[in-house]
């Protein structure tokens, strides 16, 4: 097996992958309708319940070709019931996006804000869900990977099932890395893609949920061709395949990335991803950088640091020449206030964040920026 350069992705996702997983990619060609190729997609289905500790016989998955916007598209348009209105509970990118994909189905629903920085207000939540009977599906982000904090999910899902809703939670930035147990959360329906949490590639995404409701949502009014949760399930069920093409490499890779999951271990990859997380925003407070969410309601994974007050600050120049070096920095995803973003998924440890900021602080001096970093206020 040869060698491919390593690059240590801090964007948040796609992630550094180990080189098994890339090279597992590199099989026979083979026609997705063969029953061997089914039978390796039955084998993540309930690999990615497990996951999450699901009960295989309440809890099931279902696979779909795509990034992973498309689950959300797909549990917004195929889990609302009839003469139903959606709640999306939104402080950030990611649960803005899901109320774009409401207003796309030209869908009833609430865009209920709170600042991006602030977490849900309980009692407004619930007050929301009383008022509005109506409320047939609420959906939150798990971790806001636009700025990396972490929304109460389980006390939200409570109140989401005493008013007799839908729960769906977007877990794409913290499935396989922060523990989640789909029952004691109190979520329905979770979702992720294989290029995050999963260290695998593009490509594969899916949604993971309970079994009941999935059944239910055949009788609810289908939006979406491509996109229905309880098509895409069905064909499953049936056949063992997806509706339409899966994509072939991203799945063997895939097996490959769940073996290594299994391997290193829930709790020792979420202790791995934990020191990344605080040797980032260690080698952070060094240089100054202020960050957006204050420390006890970060998720773990992404680290949102300000731009620093001085004339001499690029964040083009700094990218470019960690980039070079092999470094991948990402831009925020905050309208108010201009960030950068640095995570800590993929197959990396903390030395490599050591070796990140030598490049790092390189950077900041060679381009003229004043160390520890300024802020006028
Ligand atoms: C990455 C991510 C997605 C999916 O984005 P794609 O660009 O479609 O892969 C969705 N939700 C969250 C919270 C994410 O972090």
């Amino acid at each position: 097996m040869e060698k491919v350069k390593r690059n240590v992705l801090l964007n948040p996702g796609p992630s550094t992958t180990t080189d098994t997983v890339k090279y597992a990619q590199v099989v026979p060609d083979i026609c997705p309708r063969e029953k061997e190729f089914a039978g390796l997609m039955k084998g993540i289905r309930e690999d990615l319940v497990k996951i999450v500790h699901g009960d295989l016989e309440k809890y099931t998955s279902v696979l779909f070709c795509g990034s992973g916007t498309i689950n959300i598209d797909v549990c917004i348009n195929s889990l609302l019931p009839a003469d139903k209105k959606v709640l999306v509970i939104n402080n950030g990118a990611y649960s803005t996006r899901a109320v774009e994909i409401c207003k796309f189905y030209g869908l009833p629903h609430i865009d209920l804000k709170f600042p991006v920085d602030q977490r849900p207000d309980l009692d407004i939540v619930e007050k929301t869900l009383k008022e509005n009977p109506d409320i047939g599906l609420v959906h939150i982000t798990h971790n806001e990977t636009g700025t990396g904090l972490l929304n109460p999910i389980r006390e939200i899902g409570a109140l989401v099932h005493k008013y007799n809703a839908i729960f769906t939670v977007d877990t794409t930035s913290t499935y396989a890395m922060r523990p989640i147990n789909i029952e004691e959360d109190n979520i329905d329906f979770c979702m992720a893609s294989a290029q995050k949490g999963l260290m695998s590639f593009t490509g594969l995404s899916f949604v993971i949920g309970n079994r009941a409701i999935l059944e239910a949502s055949k009788d609810f009014p289908k939006r979406s061709y491509y996109c229905n949760l309880y098509l895409q399930y069905e064909c499953f069920e049936q056949t063992g395949e997806m509706h339409f093409t899966p994509p072939v490499q991203t799945i063997y890779a895939t097996i490959q990335a769940i073996k290594e999951y299994w391997a290193e271990g829930e709790e020792a990859k979420w202790a791995r991803h934990t020191r990344v997380f605080n040797a980032i925003n260690n080698g952070l407070d060094e240089l100054g950088f202020k960050q957006v969410i204050k420390p006890e309601w970060r998720a773990g994974l992404v680290s949102s640091a300000i731009y620093p007050d001085d004339p001499n600050w690029s964040f083009e120049k700094v990218h470019d020449y960690c980039y070079e070096r092999g470094f991948t920095i990402y831009p925020g995803k905050i309208s108010t206030t201009n960030t950068f973003r640095l995570c800590s998924l993929g197959a990396i440890d903390e030395d490599d964040i050591k070796d990140f900021f030598v490049v790092f602080k390189e950077a900041l001096v060679s381009t003229g920026v004043q160390i520890p970093v300024n802020y006028k206020n």
